[in-house]
């Protein structure tokens, strides 16, 4: 039986809150990922890692919060963000509410790994308490054993992972690999690429996105 939020009833949930206390609660971003894949990746992949955990521990998973921050991809068509503040403040209302109905922890699962996304919802969390809140980020994974290149974005492994969970929405012709070059001591001198790839997405397939896909559910299963 499904364990998503908004399939269940009211009483659903009063029953599981007997049982267990804790939810996977998925957030994404509307950024571009270059020529081949869609503004929702980050969501898109966010919301099949928490159902592959849900499937494996049972554990009821939210709707994924669609906006995120968004400031290096902001400059290309479609990147729709909120800033730093406004997610923050609106992350920690919302980990309120959820405790407000009987949870006690709270798994967060981010598609969009920027930096500000990940600072914004670990400060929303510190500023909440009698709630326990983990990052399952999974950037602090390791693929070695199967990535060629690096990972950024739009990359090999966001492809990898979005041809195996959703093959219709790649269009891997279009794929282009491009590398940018930061200053990483400008704090707001963001670079671009032209494309909106930063790494190496030609070297995607479907066996490494399988792969990395199972390594995050199982990983993250096991640690829940
Ligand atoms: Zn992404």
């Amino acid at each position: 039986m499904s364990k998503y939020l908004c399939d269940l009833t009211w009483s659903d949930v009063s029953d599981y809150l007997v049982g267990r206390k804790d939810i996977i609660l998925p957030f994404g971003s509307v950024e571009e990922h270059g020529y081949h894949l869609p503004l929702s990746t980050d969501g898109d992949i966010a919301i099949k890692i928490s159902e592959g955990i849900s499937d494996l521990t049972d554990i009821i998973y939210a709707p994924l919060v669609w906006y995120g921050v968004s400031n290096s991809t902001v400059s290309y068509a479609g990147t729709i963000m909120v800033d730093f503040s406004s997610l923050m403040i609106f992350a920690a209302s919302l980990f309120n509410s959820i405790k407000n109905n009987g949870f006690k922890k709270i798994y967060l699962i981010s598609g969009h790994l920027s930096g500000s996304e990940i600072s914004a919802l670990k400060e929303a969390g510190r500023r909440c308490t009698d709630l326990e809140i983990y990052m399952l980020d999974y950037s602090l994974l390791s693929f070695d054993d199967i990535m060629e290149s690096e990972r950024y974005h739009a990359c090999e492994l966001e492809t990898s992972l979005m041809l195996y969970l959703y093959p219709n929405k790649v269009d891997l012709k279009k794929a282009v690999d491009e590398e940018i070059i930061v200053d990483k001591y400008a704090v707001n001198g963001l670079s671009k690429t032209k494309s909106g790839v930063w790494g190496s997405p030609t070297r995607a397939t479907k066996e490494k996105g399988k792969y990395i896909y199972q390594h995050i559910v199982n990983e993250f299963s096991a640690y829940i």
